[in-house]
């Protein structure tokens, strides 16, 4: 069994619920948030400093890896929890994203895409590559991630109606390619809900997801402004899809979107906010309101002489033992010490925000904490 999920506590005012994802390297308390560790590596983190994180499952790259070192490099060092030093689940994307996404080179050609797969140019050194849903799910196999995605295409949230309705149904026919394509029985793969903007798309993608036996579902392309258009989107979305199967929201991590994914019955997490901003100095804290996102920038003057820890309410390793005054100076003397640490609280804000969460669902309080997190000063 590849993936067994168990609701344990339901919220009463929302569809938020906690639960026990098990897969192939162990069990993790869900709602979750998963780190990117997007060329195999959370960046200027060890994975040590990550289990003393309590972080329960990574996210690594497909494309990336697919790239370099390449899948068959990975495979021979045994699989990425081997070759990344890492024991616990990890979960991989199609590489889809990347591809459609990163290979918008100056002078080169889009992406092309036909039926058979996606056709793309490496952003390492411009060589030309074709993926189809058969070689995604090839690709991840030979990775060995706990959790896999089938491949899909990813139109940008606010294209044209048409677009959307042909490429979704690429998606769905690439959905049962992956599904029939996939052989290893110790690795869950999810199935991802498409559908841009559209309220018929959307439901009819659930609708067509769910109808493949997948044990769990993403739901992509969920970037975007107004907040309240995507909340809706993603609620069009979710009424549709088994209530008992675990549900992951892919590449989401803003605060106020992980609430109102919650809220909605999201079970899963992935993002690379915590530790990309980490690396250009911006600091989540409980100290920060809503206005700013919950995280400020240590770089600022007004931080060179400050003695405070990074953060007020944090208990980690870094507020223990470092002022802002510090970090402030890590980062304006490019001192690569600065990424490890700012990247380690960021993560540790993380998985006590979710911590919190999880609490407050099993305690019916997740309203309380939601309307807390929304205030704005
Ligand atoms: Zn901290």
């Amino acid at each position: 069994m590849s993936l067994q999920f168990t609701i344990t506590a339901k919220d009463p005012a929302t569809k938020a619920r906690t639960g026990r994802l098990t897969l192939t390297h162990g069990t993790i308390e869900t709602p979750a948030f998963i780190p990117v560790g997007t060329k195999a590596a959370v960046k200027a983190m060890t994975t040590a400093q990550l289990k003393e994180l309590n972080v329960p499952m990574l996210m690594v790259n497909t494309y990336h890896c697919y790239l370099r070192p390449g899948p068959g490099t990975v495979a021979r060092a045994g699989g990425l929890h081997k070759f990344m030093a890492w024991d616990r689940p990890i979960m991989t994307d199609s590489g889809g994203f990347q591809a459609f996404s990163l290979s918008n080179i100056k002078d080169q050609p889009l992406a092309k895409v036909t039926d058979a797969g996606v056709t793309f140019r490496s952003h390492i050194d411009h060589s030309e590559h074709t993926f189809t849903p058969e070689s995604s799910i090839a690709t991840q196999e030979q990775l060995g991630a706990d959790l896999i995605f089938a491949f899909d295409e990813c139109l940008a949230i606010d294209a044209p109606y048409e677009d959307t309705r042909r490429s979704l149904a690429r998606t769905h026919a690439w959905a049962k390619r992956s599904f029939d394509a996939h052989k290893r029985k110790d690795q869950a793969l999810y199935g991802i809900v498409q559908g841009g903007r559209y309220k018929d798309l959307r439901i009819e993608s659930a609708k067509f997801i769910s109808s493949i036996p997948f044990p769990g579902y993403g739901i992509g392309s969920l970037f975007g402004e107004p907040k309240a258009e995507s909340a809706e989107v993603l609620s069009w979305a979710m009424e549709q899809l088994p209530y008992d199967k675990p549900k992951h929201l892919l590449g989401i991590g803003a605060v106020d979107d992980i609430f109102e994914g919650v809220a909605q019955g999201i079970d899963t997490f992935d993002c690379v906010l915590p530790t990309r901003l980490a690396r250009v100095g911006y600091l989540f804290s409980t100290a920060c309101t809503e206005k700013d996102k919950w995280r400020y920038r240590i770089t600022n003057v007004k931080y060179r002489e400050s003695q405070a820890p990074l953060d007020p309410t944090c208990t980690c390793y870094v507020c223990k033992n470092f002022t802002q005054s510090y970090i402030h100076h890590l980062f304006r003397a490019d001192e690569l010490l600065a990424y490890t640490l700012a990247s380690y609280h960021n993560i540790a804000f993380f998985m006590q925000l979710f911590e919190n969460i999880r609490a407050s669902i099993r305690n019916g309080t997740f309203q309380v904490l939601r309307a807390h997190w929304h205030r704005t000063e």
